[in-house]
């Protein structure tokens, strides 16, 4: 039997999922956990790079972003799920793909840019950028390479750092006269992003989003919150579906092919106000989180099971994990 390529991703541990995590990122991983052999990690020293001085909740959140993906349909069976910062050797790796890795190249990383915003936003003129938070890049090599990963999941965004990643191969395997690590590729997940209540895009940081977690009443308020057409004033004016700017976008992931035709056909007869349509919505919304939520109540009560997920999925981790480091520190010729 020919073996399975190697799939490797990860999410900061910085709050609960919303249903653009789910939409975005988990249904895909769930459908890649059946024929690629995935290491899913919850990337905790990635949140420390901004986080770390507010580690209070560090691992409520890890355990709570495990449950969500858990509940998800994030299959231990099929995946190995496991915390980042129990695999001693994704930080050795990284100390060696630092020592090859050019500064110009973390420096020009988009990310940082952006972080190094936000990072100013929340702590003024006088935010630095830690050397832990410049590495970043650095730490995700580190991270897709202590497995050997051949593919990493990514949205179209986020393509630019598996190039940084190869590029850093590259450069190992050109100094070490090696072919050791394989050039990991993105696999591009054509999902674009999900909107929040307020037509942003959804984010854990914006107050606009749904939570896996949130209970259905929580939800119903959220989705009673949507912007619809802004250029309806009355309930039976005729409303414009395509100027919907996110009831009816959710309709289109939520709701049957019929459901969408009726819908649109009623909302711009003037048929079908806003408010009922929402009331609509959020019971749509609710009944397809049901199972999951269902299953996530049953990971709170058993955080033990929980637990012993990620205590096996980091040993099974570090026995390949070993293995790399082991080689790697083999082919640059360690003591
Ligand atoms: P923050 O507001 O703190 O940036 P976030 O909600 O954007 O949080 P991240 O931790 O930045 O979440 O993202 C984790 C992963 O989820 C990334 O791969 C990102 O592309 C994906 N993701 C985040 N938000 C959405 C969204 N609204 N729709 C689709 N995918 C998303
Ligand atoms: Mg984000």
């Amino acid at each position: 039997m020919e073996e399975k390529k190697r799939i490797m991703s990860g999410m900061r541990p910085t709050g609960r999922l919303h249903l653009g995590h789910y939409l975005g990122v988990l249904k895909n991983w769930k459908q890649l956990q059946e024929d690629y052999d995935c290491f899913f990690s919850v990337a905790d020293w990635h949140a420390l790079t901004t986080g770390y001085d507010k580690t209070d909740v560090l691992k409520e959140n890890v355990l709570n972003v495990v449950m969500d993906w858990l509940a998800c349909g994030i299959d231990p069976d099929k995946a190995t799920v496991f915390v980042q910062s129990t695999i001693p050797e994704v930080a050795e790796l990284n100390i060696y793909l630092g020592m090859v890795t050019p500064q110009n190249w973390v420096e020009r990383d988009p990310t940082l840019k952006d972080m190094a915003k936000i990072l100013k936003n929340k702590e003024g003129q006088n935010s630095q950028i830690g050397f832990g938070l410049m590495g970043y890049p650095v730490l995700m090599s580190a991270d897709i390479v202590s497995v050997n990963a051949h593919y990493v999941p990514v949205g179209k965004d986020q393509v630019a750092h598996v190039e940084l990643t190869r590029d850093m191969v590259r450069r190992f395997n050109n100094v070490y006269k090696t072919n050791y690590f394989v050039e990991p590729q993105p696999k591009l997940n054509e999902c674009s992003l999900i909107c929040g209540v307020d037509g942003a895009k959804m984010g854990k940081s914006f107050n606009n989003d749904i939570k896996i977690s949130d209970t259905e009443e929580v939800t119903a308020k959220r989705i009673m919150q949507c912007i619809t057409d802004r250029s309806r004033a009355r309930k039976n004016d005729p409303g414009h579906p395509d100027k919907c700017e996110v009831a009816f976008k959710y309709w289109q992931i939520f709701g049957n092919e019929n459901e969408i035709a009726d819908i649109e056909k009623e909302c711009i007869a003037g048929a079908r106000g806003c408010a009922d349509c929402k009331r609509q919505l959020a019971a749509k919304v609710n009944e397809y989180f049901k199972d999951i939520r269902e299953k996530r109540k049953y990971y709170e009560a058993h955080l033990d099971e929980v637990q012993g997920i990620l205590e096996e999925g980091s040993a099974k981790a570090r026995k390949v994990t070993q293995k790399v480091l082991n080689d790697v520190r083999n082919i640059i010729g360690m003591y």
